[in-house]
């Protein structure tokens, strides 16, 4: 059942074996957190982010999209506070050489046993906490000295900061508006895990709205509510969302105000932030003034005045919906008349990796024949599979394990009187559909 402790276990297994997610680099023994996406998992993915960039940039005309690099200028992360401030308090301990966060050691398990929290053994020995700070670091060019030092981008939002005034005046946008863009961020996550929940390379969806200051709050408030939402449109469940508000302890040093949406991820996991709303007032536009000397204002034509505009952020993890999105969808269920029951992703058809699978009955009468030609047919509109081994029975275990909306099905009438039959992944109802009418049929389907 979604929820139980090992859901997250029999995802991992699934997504192996199913060709969605794979460790990096298996072969050498892995690579610390750091995970592949195979042939389903980057479809799954990808319909995720192009939901979002449709959501965000397509559907609006005050929203810009933008694809920054991820190598920026060393200044960038002194003027945002990355620098000095992007840490985590790190203890180590002497005895089991185990690293955890200090201010997450209520999440942490030693590992002696029993299973307890860092600190609790007779035999413990932490440090004092230090503090870590979390930017990948490299160099630029061919000497490896200090002044060549560059950081792998810990979040995509300072990219969008140093574009504002590029992106504005190029597409003659007014505030508000917002610059929108998906893009990776490297964290050196000390405790990262839960397969791909905390990963040291990921990818976030930022976007970062300019509102005139004093508007900022009721901006703030309509973020909020329209990412939840979309949050609801891709499927996960009402009652597994939730908004989690952070005390002023928890604000982080930019912000005014800052909520996350929640998830339940089941299990020991509980809770968890997908995505961070924040009001993050003037703070990094100033600062990016401050440190390059350059004016990052917005001139107010109609009203003739100037100012720094604020700024509400929504981020999302691309890789943490996606998990989200499986752990909402894996269910088990029995059907009647097969023991054996079934293990189905009841993701929502827009983000399912393969929208049908088409199955030729039998391997004779010019069943395959057709069912490919059916298969040639739908490949132009959307992604599909054809599979003829197996019983059928084992063919539709094999989709409702990838999330495959539909299974059409070629029998003996089907070369007859062009007909197939449509099966629908959750309902297991089946329509006897004109293969003519195929793509129309499914075309409605899928459009919700
Ligand atoms: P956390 O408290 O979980 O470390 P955060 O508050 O630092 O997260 P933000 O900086 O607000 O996270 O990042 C925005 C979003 O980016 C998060 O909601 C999450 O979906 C995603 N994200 C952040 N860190 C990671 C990571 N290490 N692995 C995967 N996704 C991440």
């Amino acid at each position: 059942m979604a929820g139980s402790p090992d859901v997250m276990d029999k995802l991992v297994s699934l997504c192996k074996r199913r060709g969605f997610i794979f460790q990096s680099s298996e072969i050498y023994g892995g690579t610390g957190s750091v995970w592949d996406y195979g042939p389903l998992g980057v479809e799954l993915k990808k319909n995720i982010k192009d939901r979002w960039w449709h959501a965000m940039v397509r559907s609006r005309d005050d929203i810009e999209g933008l694809d920054a690099a991820i190598l920026m200028h060393p200044r960038t992360w002194e003027a945002s506070g990355h620098v000095a401030g992007f840490v985590d308090p790190l203890v180590d301990c002497k005895t089991c050489k185990g690293r955890f966060r200090a201010d997450k050691l209520e999440d942490a398990r030693c590992p002696q046993k029993p299973s307890k929290q860092p600190g609790q053994h007779d035999a413990c020995a932490l440090t004092e906490a230090r503090q870590f700070n979390l930017m990948f670091k490299t160099h630029m060019g061919a000497l490896e000295e200090s002044a060549s030092i560059v950081y792998l981008r810990p979040e995509t939002a300072q990219g969008i900061f140093v574009n504002f005034l590029n992106v504005q005046q190029s597409m003659r946008q007014k505030v508000p508006f917002g610059i929108a863009q998906i893009g990776k961020a490297f964290r050196n996550e000390i405790t990262p895990g839960n397969f791909i929940f905390r990963t040291r390379e990921f990818e976030q969806m930022e976007m970062q709205f300019f509102v005139e200051p004093g508007t900022d709050m009721e901006w703030f408030e309509q973020w909020k509510q329209l990412r939840m939402q979309w949050h609801l449109d891709l499927g996960l469940s009402p009652e597994r969302l939730r908004f989690h508000q952070h005390t002023a302890g928890e604000l982080a040093h930019y912000a005014r105000a800052a909520f996350d949406v929640t998830f339940d991820f089941g299990g020991t996991l509980g809770y968890q932030e997908i995505e961070g709303v924040h009001n993050r007032s003037d703070f990094d536009l100033t600062q990016h003034q401050q440190f390059s000397s350059k004016k990052l204002e917005y001139f107010d034509q109609v009203n003739n005045k100037r100012y720094v505009p604020y700024v509400i952020e929504t981020s999302v993890g691309a890789d943490r919906v996606t998990l989200a999105a499986l752990v909402n969808a894996y269910r088990e269920e029995t059907v009647e008349g097969e023991p054996e029951g079934r293990v189905v992703l009841g993701l929502h058809p827009a983000i399912a990796p393969i929208k049908a699978a088409v199955f030729p009955l039998t391997k004779k009468d010019g069943q395959p024949e057709m069912a490919q030609a059916i298969v040639s047919d739908l490949r132009g509109a959307f992604p599909v599979d054809y599979d003829e081994s197996g019983s059928i029975g084992k063919r539709y275990r094999r989709q409702d394990e990838v999330g495959t909306p539909f299974c059409i099905t070629v029998d003996g009438q089907s070369t007859g009187d062009q007909t197939v039959t449509v099966r629908d992944r959750d309902s297991l109802a089946q329509d006897r559909v004109d293969a003519s009418q195929l793509r129309g049929y499914l075309a409605a389907k899928l459009a919700r």
